[in-house]
C-alpha cells in the first residue's frame, strides 16, 4: 500500500511538469518581424519567461493579465472574467526581460523606455487562434507596467442566444428598430460588456424586413446582416446620413457617440431613420443627461430618444461544481426571488475529508475558481410616452429610472434576480456585480 502511493504520486509530478504546453508567438500584429538573433542576450533571458507567464494566464482563461514591478520584486495580477487573481511573482530583472521580450515580439522598440507603446501579436495555445494587445507604460521610479489583453479568435460570444439576451428583449430590438424612426443607444463603461452586446444586437436585427446599413468605422466583429454605405469623399456626416435616408434605408448603424454635434445630427434626423450606437457612459441616467446638455435641447431629446440598452457582465456558475441549496423561505421574500423557487445555486468548494479536514483537488473544469464565462444582464430603458414627458421637462435620472421600475420595465434587478433563479449565477456574483457599480 505504502508503495503504491508513493509510486503514484511521484509518478503524476513530473509528468504534470512536463505536460506544461507552452504559448507560441506566431509574429506582430504591425507585421515587424522581431530580430532574434541580434537580441540572442534577451530572448535566452526572457522568452521562456516570457511563454510560461502568457500560458498560465491563457490556461487559467484570463482575459488580462498586468505585470508591475516595485522595488526588487515584480507581481504578475491575472483578471479571469473580469476578477483579479494573484499571478507570480518574479525577481526584477526577470520581469525586465519579459517586458523587453514581449515589446520585441510585439514589434515596439524594445529598447525605448519612459513611453507609452501599444501593439498586439498572433498566439496560439492548445491548438487556439489568440491575439494578444500590448500596452506598455512608464510607471514610477522608471518602471514599465505591462498590460496584455488576450483574445480566443474561435470563442463564441456573438449572437443574441450566445450573448444569454432573452428572446423579450430581441423582440423589444426588433420593435424599436422596426419603426424606422428615433435614436436607440447602447449604453455603457468601459468593459461593461458595451461593445460586445452592442454587435450582439446589431445581428439580431432582421434583415428580411429591415434594410440596414453601416458607416461605423470597419471593425474585426463582422455583422454580415448591414451592408457598408459607400461615403462619398467631401461629404459631411450630416450629408452621409440624408443620402442613406433617401436610399430607403430602416436602420443606420454608426461610430459611438462622443460629440454634441453628432448628438444633434442623429437626434435631427431620426425623425426618418432609426439610428444606433454606443454611447459611453455610466448609465442610461447619465446618457440622457449627457444628450440633454449636448444639445440644451430636452424637447428635441424626448421627441427622438426612443432606446437605451445597457449591459453588466456577470459570471455564470460552473455547472460542474456548482452547489445546490433550498433557500430558506425568508430569503426569497427579501430578495424579491418568486417565492415558490425550490432550488437556488452557489459556488462549488473543493469536497474536504470530513475526518482528516483534508481538502480535495479543485474541480479541473473552471480550476476551482466556481464561475466559468460570463453573460449579459441587458437593462432596457424605453421611453414610454410618461418618460418623454420627463425628459422633456428636464426630470433628474433617478426620477426616469423610477416611472421605468413602475412601469415594469426590464432592469438589471430584474434581469439579475431571473440569471439567480435560473441556476445560472449566484446571490454573492450578483451583490459582488452591483457593489462593483
Ligand atoms: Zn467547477
Amino acid at each position: 500500500m505504502i508503495f503504491g502511493l508513493f509510486g503514484g504520486g511521484k509518478s503524476d509530478q513530473p509528468d504534470d511538469e512536463e505536460e506544461m504546453e507552452l504559448v507560441a508567438f506566431q509574429g506582430a500584429l504591425n507585421g515587424k518581424a522581431a530580430d532574434l538573433k541580434a537580441n540572442a542576450r534577451l530572448v535566452e533571458a526572457g522568452l521562456v519567461p516570457a511563454k510560461e507567464m502568457v500560458s498560465e494566464a491563457l490556461s487559467r482563461r484570463a482575459e488580462m493579465i498586468r505585470l508591475e514591478t516595485k522595488g526588487d520584486r515584480a507581481a504578475a495580477t491575472l483578471f479571469i472574467d473580469g476578477v483579479a487573481y494573484a499571478g507570480q511573482r518574479y525577481p526584477r530583472q526577470q520581469a525586465t526581460a519579459i517586458v523587453q521580450m514581449i515589446k520585441l515580439l510585439a514589434g515596439l522598440d524594445h529598447k525605448l523606455k519612459g513611453r507609452h507603446q501599444e501593439g498586439g501579436l498572433k498566439a496560439e495555445f492548445t491548438e487556439l487562434p489568440y491575439e494578444i494587445r500590448v500596452e506598455v507604460t512608464p510607471v514610477a521610479e522608471g518602471q514599465e507596467r505591462l498590460v496584455l489583453k488576450f483574445r480566443n479568435l474561435k470563442e463564441k460570444m456573438s449572437t443574441p442566444e450566445e450573448l444569454g439576451i432573452p428572446p423579450e428583449t430581441k423582440q423589444k430590438l426588433r420593435d424599436v428598430c422596426g419603426g424606422k424612426h428615433g435614436l436607440v443607444l447602447v449604453v455603457g463603461p468601459p468593459f461593461s460588456g458595451v461593445t460586445t452586446t452592442y454587435y450582439g444586437l446589431l445581428r439580431g436585427i432582421d434583415v428580411y424586413l429591415h434594410a440596414a446599413f453601416t458607416i461605423a468605422a470597419p471593425s474585426d466583429r463582422d455583422v454580415y446582416n448591414i451592408s457598408r454605405f459607400e461615403v462619398n469623399e467631401g461629404d459631411s456626416f450630416e450629408q452621409t446620413c440624408r443620402r442613406m435616408i433617401r436610399s430607403e434605408a430602416d436602420i443606420i448603424s454608426v461610430d459611438p457617440l462622443r460629440d454634441g454635434e453628432t448628438a444633434k445630427t442623429l437626434l435631427e434626423l431620426a425623425e426618418n431613420v432609426c439610428f444606433i450606437c454606443e454611447m459611453p457612459a455610466k448609465d442610461s441616467g447619465a446618457a440622457i443627461e449627457q444628450l440633454v446638455k449636448w444639445t440644451s435641447d430636452p424637447q428635441l431629446v424626448s421627441t427622438s430618444l426612443d432606446a437605451i440598452f445597457s449591459p453588466k457582465l456577470i459570471r455564470k456558475l460552473c455547472t460542474e461544481c456548482r452547489e445546490a441549496f433550498r433557500p430558506n423561505p425568508k430569503l426569497l421574500t427579501k430578495m424579491g426571488l418568486p417565492d415558490d423557487l425550490k432550488v437556488m445555486y452557489r459556488k462549488g468548494e473543493p469536497p474536504t475529508d470530513p475526518k482528516t479536514g483534508e481538502v480535495g483537488e479543485p474541480c479541473a473544469r473552471c480550476d476551482g475558481v466556481g464561475y466559468l464565462g460570463r453573460t449579459v444582464m441587458l437593462e432596457v430603458l424605453e421611453i414610454t410616452p410618461d418618460i418623454r414627458e420627463l425628459i422633456a421637462k428636464g426630470a433628474p435620472p433617478d426620477q426616469i429610472k423610477a416611472k421605468a421600475r413602475a412601469e415594469g420595465q426590464t432592469t438589471f434587478q430584474k434581469e439579475g434576480l431571473r440569471l439567480v433563479a435560473e441556476g445560472i449565477t449566484s446571490l454573492e456574483e450578483l451583490q459582488r456585480v452591483f457593489k462593483a457599480g
